[in-house]
This record gives structure tokens, C-alpha cells and sequence, in this order.
């Protein structure tokens, strides 16, 4: 038999919070609490003693009124009633135990010495759990007593497992069905893809609407399948990025529609597991009117400033001829820095103007024939004087390829390159321009439909330099980026060179990269296919 002290049944705590009570799993090993209710004083007594003497806390009354008033202040964890007793008997008693909310659960054993079946089936029917006929064997009565206090527990665990259970359904459809209205309401179109292979799996309707794509014709394809990033590389870094460090904040990317129209967003993508599986959820935003009005701003303005910028150096370059007088060389000083000042200034006007219309598409590329031997001369040439300056030694190892390029805007490439390269060098350090052929890529011609393969040039600049930091190998890509706020002022850049070399390179169907270790210097890399075919 179980020793009764070790039973889960808490009497104190029933008294005070009794619904709970009955759904709660806490298990305190105390002692059940018996209510005895029998008008016979000798039974009474006699089954006080043996429960008493087992342990159990036993209470008896010998009125069914009391008995009842008794179980529903302080609620017992067993009812022992007699079924013949004046005034109310076993029977309503046991009726109203079960009609009352804070009773009905408790278990009732029904003694008594009528003994015929009607009695026991009605004790049953008003909601009983045994019977046990007087004169009874004290052991049989333990045995059930245990018995039903066990299978009371048991009942009560199950049903606390089973609201249990309930309530995290409920919780859980909560969650769903506020996540599903949240998605499904955004503004902002929102993806969900694995990181693994880069398919859709989830899509809001904002995304769809803002893709041009119907749901079925987006499930299960990669955004390389359906082509909807501009510059499929910069999305893959953005990815990697995910993958490494969790995610990405705030990048512009230009996205292509199922129609073909670019539009300029701004992507955050977030790692999440789902399933077990890494997936990236990307929310952008469509900000392609507001890069629209930034940029016609930022051309007029350029425009505006381009001709007094023009005439304002002009007047400094006449009074440096001395025609109109000789200055004092304090005069010449103060000449000189603003010179320097209106040349940068006409340089970032110009950088802004090229820029501008090379992402709006206003200035096309002018293919022709050129070889890239030659133009890697022309741009080390012209930055020689510069090399010399800084007492950096530029070094080439390049080979004689045949290119169909822009050869205007390839050579200002190279050259922006090596003045970066150049700038960011200590003295003594040596910058070295490779030139490499790679292994030809798949290329679609614009005339036709079939694809040729075309050999790729791997361009490679290194030096020696102070090296950029991890996290800003991608953004000096993006116009006025600076790995350091004081690089225009101290090295006289516009942040914006980087940018147009990466827009050149795009037109071209290439690309360019960046590769450091900081204190040990950084490598440029440049693919661009040769523009002819084999
Ligand atoms: P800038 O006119 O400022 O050089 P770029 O777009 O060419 O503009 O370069 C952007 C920024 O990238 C630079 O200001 C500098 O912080 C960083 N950078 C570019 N090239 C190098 C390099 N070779 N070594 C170190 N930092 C570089």
C-alpha cells in the first residue's frame, strides 16, 4: 500500500484557491485530508481512528448539512458518507457536493449497511466513485481509499496536462494568426528564402505586388532564376553577410520587376531558422522616387555649381600668371590653397555629374576596339607623377588582350583605382597591377539568343596600404563612402570614385570587389569580360 503522507493532495491549498488548485500539477508530498460523515458516532470514531493512525487528517461530522457546509470552506481531498442519516441523506448530499463548483470533483465513497444492488447503483448515479458496505474490513476500506485518491491525482494531472496542452494550442494559433495578419498587411514587401540554395518560400502580398509576379510563378525559385536583382553579386554579398553575421541593415539595391523596370530599394535581411533550416527574411523598401528627386537635386545643384566652379578657377589661374599683378608670396600661399580647393571642387561636381548619368543610364558605353596592354600604360603613366610624389613604386604585370570596351571609361578605372591605391600607401610602399586571362563565362549578346562564351580579364591591383575594415569592403562601393570621415579632406577624394568604377564595370557586364587585411594593405579585384567573343 502507498503511504499515505506522500499523496498530492494539498487541503490548504484547495481552501484558498480551489479552481486553480484542481488544474495544478504541483504535487506536496502532505497528507490527504478525509471528511468522515456518518450519524453513527461509533463508526465515526472507529474510522477516525484508523485513517488518524494512517497518517491521514481526518475530519467527521455526524450531520449530511454540516458535512457539506464543512466541504465547501475548506474542500477535503475524500469524502467518506453514510447513505441513512435523518434529516438529509448520503444521497443529496452527495448531489449537492457535485452541483457545487468548488466540491463537485472530489471523490466520494459511499458506506453504508444497506447492501442491495438499487443502493449501490444509485450511490453511482449521484455521482459516487465507491461503495463499501458496512460492516467493513479496515483494510478494504485503506485499499480504496488509496485507490481513489491515487486515480484523483492521476485525474487531476491529466486534466492540468490537458489545459496545459489547450493553452499552448491557443497561444500558438495566437502567434500564427498575428504573424500571418502582420505579414500578409505589411506595407513594406517582405521574403522569405533559404539561405542554403536562395528559394523563395514566403512571400507577402506587397512583395508580389511590388515584383510584378504572380505567388506560384515566385515559390520555389531562386531570385537569380527570375533575375530580380540588378547586380546579382551584391545581393550575394549581402547574403554571405547574412550567413556570417546575422544580418544586414539598410542597403540600396537595385531590383528588377517580372516587367523589367529597375527600382531602387532599401533591403534589411535577417537570418532566421525555420524548421531547423537557416533562412534569410528580407524586407525592402521602395524608394525609387525618392532616389529620383535625390538625384534630379543633386544634378541641378551640380549643374549650377559646374559653371561659376569653372569661371571661379579660371579667375584664380589668371591671377596666378601674375598679369594682373604681382602678389606678395603670402598672396601666392593663399592662391595656391584655394586652387587646390576649386580643382577638388570641380572634381566632386564632375564625379557627381558622371555619376548620375551613368546609374540613370544617360551615358551609354561606347565600345571599341583597344588592347587592354595599352591601356594599363596609359592609366600607370598618367599616375606616375603622383607615385613619385608619394614615394610609392608601381609595378605591372600585364599582357597584351584585345578588348571591346569603353576604352575612355575602363582607363578611368585603372586610374581611380591606382590614385586610391597610390593615396593609401605609405612611402616606400609598392603598388602592383596585374593582369590576368580568365577562363570564359557564358555571355548572352544583346542580338541574339544564344550564348556565346566570352574570356574574362581578371585585373588585380594591390598595395601595401593602411587596409579597409571588414564591414566596409562593400559600402565604399556606394557613393561618398569613406572608411574614414577625414579621407576627402586629407586625401583630397570625393567618395565617390569607387562608386563609378563599380557602375562602369556593371555596364560593361563586369565586376570589381575588394579584398583587405587591415595594416597590410587591400587588393582591387576587376572582371571584365573583353567584350569578344571566342
Ligand atoms: P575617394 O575619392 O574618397 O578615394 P573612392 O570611392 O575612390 O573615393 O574610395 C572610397 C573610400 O574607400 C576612400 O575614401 C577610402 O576610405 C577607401 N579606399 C579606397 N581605396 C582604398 C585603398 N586602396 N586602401 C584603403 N582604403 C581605400
Amino acid at each position: 500500500m502507498l503511504d499515505p503522507s506522500s499523496l498530492p493532495v494539498n487541503p490548504t491549498a484547495v481552501k484558498t484557491t480551489h479552481l486553480s488548485q484542481r488544474h495544478s500539477t504541483e504535487v506536496r508530498p502532505i497528507k490527504a485530508d478525509i471528511l468522515v460523515i456518518d450519524d453513527t458516532p461509533e463508526n465515526l470514531h472507529l474510522l477516525s481512528t484508523m485513517l488518524s493512525e494512517r497518517q491521514y487528517k481526518v475530519r467527521s461530522v455526524t450531520k449530511g448539512s454540516t458535512g457539506l457546509r464543512g466541504a465547501i470552506a475548506a474542500p477535503p481531498d475524500l469524502i467518506l458518507l453514510d447513505i441513512n442519516m435523518p434529516e438529509m441523506n448520503g444521497y443529496e448530499v452527495c448531489e449537492q457536493l457535485k452541483a457545487h463548483e468548488t466540491t463537485c470533483d472530489i471523490p466520494v465513497i459511499f458506506i453504508s449497511a444497506l447492501g442491495d444492488v438499487l443502493d449501490k447503483v444509485n450511490a453511482f448515479n449521484v455521482g459516487g466513485v465507491d461503495f463499501i458496505t458496512k460492516p467493513f474490513h479496515v483494510d478494504e476500506v485503506l485499499a480504496r481509499i488509496q485507490t481513489h485518491l491515487t486515480l484523483h491525482r492521476l485525474q487531476q494531472q491529466q486534466q492540468a496536462h490537458t489545459l496545459r496542452l489547450q493553452q499552448e494550442i491557443d497561444n500558438r494559433r495566437r502567434a500564427e494568426e498575428t504573424f500571418k495578419k502582420s505579414f500578409n498587411a505589411s506595407p513594406s514587401p517582405i521574403a522569405v528564402t533559404r539561405l542554403s540554395d536562395d528559394t523563395f518560400i514566403a512571400v507577402n502580398p506587397s512583395f508580389l505586388r511590388l515584383s510584378g509576379y504572380s505567388q506560384p510563378e515566385i515559390m520555389g525559385k531562386t531570385t537569380a532564376e527570375l533575375a530580380m536583382w540588378q547586380d546579382q553579386s551584391h545581393y550575394q554579398a549581402a547574403i554571405s553577410q547574412v550567413s556570417l553575421n546575422d544580418s544586414f541593415d539598410n542597403e540600396e539595391l537595385e531590383y528588377k520587376t517580372r516587367q523589367g523596370d529597375l527600382r531602387i530599394v532599401l533591403a534589411s535581411i535577417k537570418k532566421i531558422v525555420l524548421d531547423g533550416e537557416p533562412c534569410a527574411l528580407t524586407i525592402i523598401n521602395d524608394i525609387t522616387e525618392r532616389k529620383r528627386l535625390e538625384n534630379e537635386f543633386i544634378s541641378v545643384v551640380s549643374h549650377e555649381l559646374r559653371t561659376p566652379m569653372h569661371s571661379l578657377a579660371g579667375a584664380l589661374d589668371l591671377l596666378s600668371t601674375g598679369e594682373l599683378g604681382v602678389l606678395t608670396e603670402q598672396g601666392q600661399q593663399i592662391l595656391s590653397v584655394a586652387t587646390t580647393n576649386a580643382e577638388r571642387l570641380i572634381r566632386l561636381v564632375n564625379d557627381i555629374l558622371d555619376l548620375e548619368r551613368l546609374k540613370s543610364g544617360k551615358m551609354s558605353v561606347n565600345r571599341s576596339n583597344c588592347n587592354i596592354a595599352n591601356l594599363v600604360t596609359q592609366a600607370v603613366e598618367s599616375m606616375q607623377a603622383m607615385a613619385d610624389n608619394a614615394q610609392v613604386q608601381l609595378q605591372v604585370q600585364s599582357m597584351s588582350v584585345p578588348v571591346t570596351v569603353d576604352c575612355d571609361r575602363i582607363l578611368q578605372t585603372l586610374t581611380n583605382l591606382l590614385s586610391n591605391a597610390i593615396k593609401f600607401s605609405p612611402a616606400g610602399g609598392t603598388v602592383l597591377l596585374t593582369v590576368e586571362l580568365d577562363k570564359p563565362t557564358l555571355e548572352e549578346p544583346a542580338s541574339s539568343n544564344t550564348l556565346q562564351t566570352v574570356p574574362q580579364l581578371h585585373i588585380t591591383l594591390s598595395d601595401q596600404g593602411r587596409g579597409i575594415p571588414f564591414e566596409q569592403l562593400e559600402t565604399i562601393f556606394e557613393r561618398f563612402q569613406q572608411v574614414d570621415a577625414s579621407d576627402s579632406r586629407r586625401k583630397g577624394g570625393t567618395g565617390l570614385g569607387l562608386a563609378i568604377c563599380r557602375q562602369i564595370l556593371q555596364q560593361h557586364g563586369g565586376r570589381i570587389w575588394a579584398e583587405s587585411t587591415l595594416g597590410q594593405g587591400s587588393t582591387f579585384h576587376v572582371c571584365l569580360p573583353t567584350g569578344s567573343p571566342v
